[in-house]
């Protein structure tokens, strides 16, 4: 897959003076459960560490690939597009966006090639002011105001999870995994089932006064839009037939 075609390989996520490894590791995994893969750590305070190990819960690859500098001016240098995550809205002038909208922008912008960054800053302070003034626009993930900040690693979870969202609508994705299990029923066994449906209705009376058609008509949609499988076909017209055994056995 080219970079014009997965998005991802253009964003990266950047890391500012992290002092707690774990957090590292937690912000890993979450990128990776996400879809992203690339992680810059910016003067970190412990790292490698066994604990950025042992949080990232396998997302081992990207600690090992992750690249680190000494400076955000590094970090960023080939990006064209930067946005900092920022816990407390600040008067810098930078435009102010919402995790869901930046990340429309960030994966049409990554999609057409440009590399992009997401910065997040430290466990205690965040991003210096000098730092925000290197990005292009500050995201802020609409928390309460009285308590704002969240974890270094759940901040870059939602970010990665809308990004992710942006990822799967862009490409028409499902969002939902999908869990059937057997091929559904064909047209020919579902005309099968119906034909088998109306005569067992027939058979316990279950028209009465009512339009028979109108009837068969709002059955259909209904399995229409469940679309049974052959599992699922086989048990419907098992019930059928052993109602009909049982009616018959009743009427003799
Ligand atoms: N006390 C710091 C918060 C640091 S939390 C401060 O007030 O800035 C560590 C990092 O997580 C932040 O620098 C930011 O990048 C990210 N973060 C935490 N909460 C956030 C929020 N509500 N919106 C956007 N980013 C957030």
């Amino acid at each position: 897959m080219s970079s014009e075609q997965n998005p991802c390989k253009n964003i990266r996520v950047v890391l500012v003076n992290t002092t707690h490894p774990g957090n590292i590791g937690s912000a890993a995994r979450a990128m990776k459960t996400m879809g992203q893969s690339s992680l810059y750590l910016v003067d970190p305070v412990d790292f490698p560490s066994g604990e950025a190990r042992a949080l990232s819960s396998g997302a081992t690859d990207l600690l090992e690939n992750a690249v680190v500098t000494s400076t955000l001016e590094e970090a960023i240098a080939d990006c064209e597009l930067v946005v900092g995550a920022s816990a407390r809205v600040r008067g810098i002038s930078l435009s102010l966006t919402d995790p869901r909208d930046t990340a429309q922008d960030v994966v049409a912008e990554a999609k057409d090639g440009a590399k992009v960054a997401l910065v997040f800053g430290r466990e205690d302070r965040g991003l210096t002011n000098e730092e925000l003034r290197l990005c292009h626009r500050q995201v802020h993930i609409p928390s309460v105001a009285e308590f704002s900040s969240l974890n270094l690693a759940a901040s870059v979870q939602v970010l990665s999870y809308e990004l992710r969202m942006a990822v799967l609508a862009q490409e028409g994705s499902s969002k939902v995994p999908e869990v059937r299990e057997h091929a559904p029923a064909s047209s020919e066994q579902m005309e099968g089932y119906y034909k088998h449906l109306r005569e067992t209705l027939e058979d316990v009376g279950f028209f009465k006064s009512c339009n028979p058609e109108k009837i068969m008509t709002k059955l259909r949609r209904l399995y229409a839009r469940s679309r049974p499988d052959r599992v699922e076909y086989n048990i419907l017209r098992g019930i059928l037939s052993e109602t009909q055994v049982a009616l018959r056995s009743l009427r003799k």
